[in-house]
């Protein structure tokens, strides 16, 4: 316990603890401390101090001081135990999305160097080298991941455990094109899409998060929603950037509740028109939920058998996309 605890003060300075929730603080002295507003309690005047070297703090205005734990204690109103299980947690967090953002990084350096990849994407008509550095994209040959993460210093264990390896050893993405999946600027996930003969869509098992980019697309009271990356992709090459995507045509409640913050926002369902109409029946269903939810819903209506990547990739234009949103109908 006592070990655990050392560990944990040592691994979570409690100046980036605080940074990294927003507090906001200026420097006090030639020393190393910080003046800031108390975190604890409403002041308009800062009366909170941090103390960087020694890992303490004290605010004048409340009278409460201590270290890294007892913050978390009054903060999350936790008792000691509960504190440093809660910071075990999210030092666990931050070494699995760590891991994630070295993955996502090795397989970018891997997209220019296997030119079956750089065709797929190509082919599925992106081309915007600024874009493809943008979304992060990169290209998992298979069977090198896992040298590279052990020599890094990573347990096979955590290969394991995010599910970047399969129990035998082998890289889970093998000839697959990586999009990384961001939320507050961590990669939470990686979707790789299949370029050859093994089943299409490969995500890693644990949660997609929110919409795709949302960070940036939430701003507009227009949105278009798609089914893939690709298809998000190549809209946003020809500057629909307000595109996002659940990865799939099912929302999570969260995904969800994100687009429905703006109440009275119209949301562009762009799904597969598929022969089986399952695509179409998606989008219905989705756009009753939408509604519901006090958005607008309007389903597009594409060339059948098209997605919006292969109608891009057949040579449509962006104006033609634009007629397509024109004509498609509310409910
Ligand atoms: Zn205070």
């Amino acid at each position: 316990m006592r070990e655990d605890l050392q560990q944990i003060k040592h691994r979570i300075p409690l100046l980036d603890y605080l940074q990294q929730r927003n507090w906001t603080a200026h420097r006090f002295s030639a020393r190393e401390e910080f003046v800031g507003l108390c975190p604890l309690h409403q002041e308009t005047r800062p009366s909170f101090y941090v103390n960087a070297r020694k890992n303490l703090f004290y605010c004048h205005g409340c009278e409460r001081g201590g270290d890294l734990i007892r913050f978390v204690e009054l903060s999350e109103h936790l008792s000691f135990r509960e504190s440093i299980a809660y910071l075990q947690q999210d030092l666990a967090v931050a070494a699995e999305s760590q891991l994630l953002d070295r993955t996502a990084a090795f397989y970018q350096a891997q997209l220019h160097r296997h030119p079956e990849a750089a065709e797929y994407v190509r082919q599925r008509g992106l081309c915007d080298p600024e874009l493809i550095e943008e979304l992060g994209l990169g290209y998992a040959p298979g069977g090198n991941l896992r040298r590279h993460l052990t020599d890094l210093g990573y347990s096979f264990d955590l290969l394991l455990r995010t599910g970047l390896i399969s129990n035998q050893g082998r890289d889970a993405f093998c000839r697959r094109v990586i999009f990384p999946c961001r939320q507050h600027g961590r990669v939470i996930n990686l979707y790789g899409r299949s370029i050859g003969a093994a089943f299409p869509h490969r995500l890693l098992p644990r949660t997609k998060g929110g919409l795709f980019a949302w960070e940036s697309v939430r701003t507009f009271s227009t949105v278009i929603l798609v089914e893939g990356l690709f298809d998000l992709a190549v809209l946003w090459q020809l500057g629909f950037r307000n595109t996002t995507c659940a990865i799939g045509t099912h929302l999570t409640p969260a995904q969800l509740s994100q687009l429905a913050v703006a109440a009275g926002r119209c949301i562009y369902i762009a799904f597969d028109q598929d022969a089986n109409q399952s695509g179409q029946q998606a989008s219905r269903l989705l756009a009753q939920l939408l509604e519901s939810a006090g958005l607008k819903a309007r389903i597009l209506c594409l060339p059948s058998g098209q997605d919006p990547n292969s109608y891009f990739a057949a040579g449509a234009t962006a104006s033609d996309f634009r007629a397509c949103m024109e004509q498609a109908p509310s409910l």
